[in-house]
């Protein structure tokens, strides 16, 4: 039998409230009829607790896109984990590289979230990878390496917890390039040797899952669907527009 893929949308600020639920009633029946693949929707905060009651019991999960590393207290604007496990989240997408870009987040900040995600037994998704200026001065290996050294630092989770980590090469995000199957499968190399020498005792096929995300749509997808060393795709843009998610999903299930 084929792995399942595991495929999550980033509708990042894309799509409205109203957008967004209009969104999930018009193609749930879709999604749970897909076998072999798991959709984790990763809509707004706002939206989340009616998508949540649109998808309940219905196989598919749910995500944030980002979550505050503190507990509770006077945090305006954050939002809690707590408040995220309530809602049903299950996992949560923690460093996106618009949130290092655009909000100056550090590898100290994404890996306090990382710590208490999963004491809170939410699996956390970890995005990594590089930008263009590094891949063109060879640094991309130096890079992954870096980011998962300090993400994960002194972060311990138990044998029955899991970490994602979505390979997000910046290049390839947003701009219609996404990277070739070689690139994705050298960056997976080094991701994985990364968590073996992090996590020698654990076993890394079975506490990792890893994604590829960049540019992921309905006319590329399938070039990447025989790369065995990826678990699935984190898809943005193209998951936020329902014609073109439901054609890149009918070209992974075929
Ligand atoms: C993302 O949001 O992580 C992403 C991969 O976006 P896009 O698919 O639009 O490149």
């Amino acid at each position: 039998m084929k792995k399942e893929k595991i495929i999550i949308a980033n509708w990042k600020m894309n799509l409205s409230y109203k957008e967004s639920l209009r969104y999930i009633k018009d193609i749930k029946s879709f999604l749970v009829g897909l076998k072999n693949i798991k959709i984790i929707l990763c809509p707004a905060f706002v939206s989340l607790a009616d998508i949540q009651k649109e998808i309940k019991l219905k196989k598919i999960e749910l995500g944030a896109q980002d979550v505050f590393w503190m507990e509770e207290g006077a945090y305006t604007g954050e939002v809690s984990v707590q408040s995220l496990k309530e809602l049903g989240c299950k996992y949560v997408i923690v460093g996106h590289s618009e949130r290092r870009g655009f909000l100056n987040e550090t590898d100290a900040m994404i890996n306090k979230k990382i710590q208490i995600v999963l004491s809170h037994n939410i699996i956390p998704i970890l995005c990594i990878g590089e930008n263009l200026e590094q891949r063109n001065d060879n640094l991309t290996a130096k890079i992954l390496r870096d980011q998962l050294l300090e993400d994960l630092k002194i972060i311990d989770f138990k044998n029955n917890q899991q970490i994602i980590i979505a390979y997000e090469p910046i290049w390839a995000i947003g701009t219609g390039h996404e990277a070739t199957t070689d690139q994705v499968n050298e960056a997976v190399i080094i991701i994985k040797s990364q968590l073996a020498k992090l996590y020698p005792n654990k076993d890394i096929e079975k506490s990792f899952k890893i994604l590829y995300g960049g540019s992921v749509d309905e006319n590329n997808v399938e070039s990447f669907l025989d790369l065995d060393v990826i678990d699935g795709f984190l898809v943005g843009g193209a998951s936020a527009n329902k014609v073109h998610f439901i054609k890149l999903l009918n070209k992974i299930k075929n």
